[in-house]
């Protein structure tokens, strides 16, 4: 499957302005991979489907979630974190797109996970530093993205974890664990 036949097939499942932000993730993803010495084709690919399942209605993606191998824990929290496990298993079943490492970045893209894999952090952080994001404190994470690939993600995830907690949001435990090895790897 190439660049063009990705983007095809995954365009029918999003909104416009969703697929405009894929685009830009992709475009983002492929740049960091350079940067880091990681696969280009996976980051692409990745990146192409990592918000697959954003449109899905919720109630599909927790019937997604009781029925099948994805984490259970995930019906306990807000269903904005559902459509990556649930994309990661569509992308499989729908589309046939077998490649594990692939399947776990987009698994993992919102909340990241301790041990992330190189891939991981490429979506992961192409997904908050696209240049249609607008977080505050985003100028400081995009520059550091480019000089030290954990050090960005560390911040992207301090940041996430810091907003989240002054809204007196729940936190995801994936959120935090990939905080925590973020933390103790950037020292
Ligand atoms: P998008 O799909 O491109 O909009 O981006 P993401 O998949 O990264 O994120 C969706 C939202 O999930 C963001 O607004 C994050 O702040 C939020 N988020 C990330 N981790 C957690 C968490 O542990 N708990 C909650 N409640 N929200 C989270
Ligand atoms: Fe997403
Ligand atoms: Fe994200
Ligand atoms: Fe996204």
């Amino acid at each position: 499957m190439n660049r063009e036949e990705a983007l095809a097939i995954v365009k029918p499942h999003l909104k416009q302005e969703r697929y405009d932000h894929t685009v830009r993730v992709m475009e983002t993803a492929i740049q960091l991979a350079q940067t880091y010495g990681v696969d280009e084709e996976k980051a692409e690919i990745a990146a192409i489907f990592h918000d697959y399942a954003k449109y899905r209605p919720i109630t599909e993606m927790k019937r997604w979630i009781e029925s099948t191998y994805l984490p259970k824990d995930l019906l306990h929290y807000h269903h904005e974190l559902w459509h990556g496990p649930v994309g990661a298993l569509l992308v499989e079943r729908e589309i046939g797109l077998h490649d594990k490492e692939v399947l776990e970045a987009i698994h993992y893209h919102t909340t990241g996970r301790a041990h992330m894999t190189p891939l991981d952090k490429v979506i992961f952080l192409a997904d908050y530093i696209e240049p249609g994001r607008k977080f505050p404190g985003l100028e400081e994470v995009r520059k550091s993205s480019w000089e030290d690939l954990d050090y960005g993600c560390w911040m992207a995830s301090k940041n996430t974890v810091s907003f989240l907690m002054s809204k007196s949001q729940p936190i995801y435990p994936e959120t935090f664990h990939a905080y925590n090895a973020l933390t103790n790897k950037i020292k």
